[in-house]
């Protein structure tokens, strides 16, 4: 039997400084599989597996495949590595590859806008994914700081503004929580 495939994919950013948008994208994700979608995740500028997504898909959620191309060490903006540099390029170009190929319906781009605000990779070149990517695949950007160009790129643009976080009271990344 063949499986569904989205008869228009559309691009979508969650940016902002408030918490919620790979937790938005992963509920995304959770619902597209429901109906029987493919789904492909790449993590930017994060290589810790200690994530509750990357253990949930690799234990119960065979449709979505979760992928890092980072250090487990915090970039720095100002002076990043050629490790994190040559990471995010690498990254690039699996989800380049990945779109084109067109088998996951729902690819996912986590942290990328933050990688290009961190200039490790070009605005142009995700454009130019942007631009050819096959009609069906929904495509969807996550992190701080989203580019102008991205922005107008997209059809869907949600921004997450911080009202309050418990990190300001003290609170340290929880498991299960924050990971
Ligand atoms: P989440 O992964 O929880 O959906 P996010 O993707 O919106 O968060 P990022 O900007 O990627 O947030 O932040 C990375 C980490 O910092 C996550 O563990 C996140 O929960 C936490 N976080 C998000 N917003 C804030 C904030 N305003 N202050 C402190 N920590 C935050
Ligand atoms: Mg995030």
């Amino acid at each position: 039997m063949s499986r569904p495939r989205l008869n228009q994919g559309l691009v979508q950013v969650y940016t902002g400084n408030g918490k919620g948008k790979t937790t938005a994208s992963l509920g995304l994700a959770l619902r597209a599989i429901g109906h029987g979608y493919k789904v492909f995740m790449l993590q930017f500028m994060k290589g810790s597996k200690d994530y509750g997504e990357i253990q949930a898909a690799e234990k119960y959620l065979p449709n979505l495949i979760i992928v890092q191309s980072g250090l487990e060490t915090f970039v720095s903006r100002d002076n990043p590595s050629r490790t994190d540099i040559e990471l995010a390029i690498q990254g690039l170009n699996t989800a380049r590859k990945v779109i084109s190929e067109g088998h996951y319906d729902l690819v996912i781009l986590d942290e990328i806008n933050t990688a290009l605000d961190f200039n490790l990779i070009e605005p142009g070149d995700v454009l130019e994914i942007i631009k050819s990517k096959p009609c069906h695949v929904e495509l969807v950007l996550t992190g701080r700081y989203a580019p102008k160009e991205i922005t107008e790129a997209a059809d869907l643009v949600s921004e997450v503004t911080l009202v309050k976080h418990p990190y300001y009271q003290g609170v340290t990344a929880r498991e299960g929580i924050e990971y």
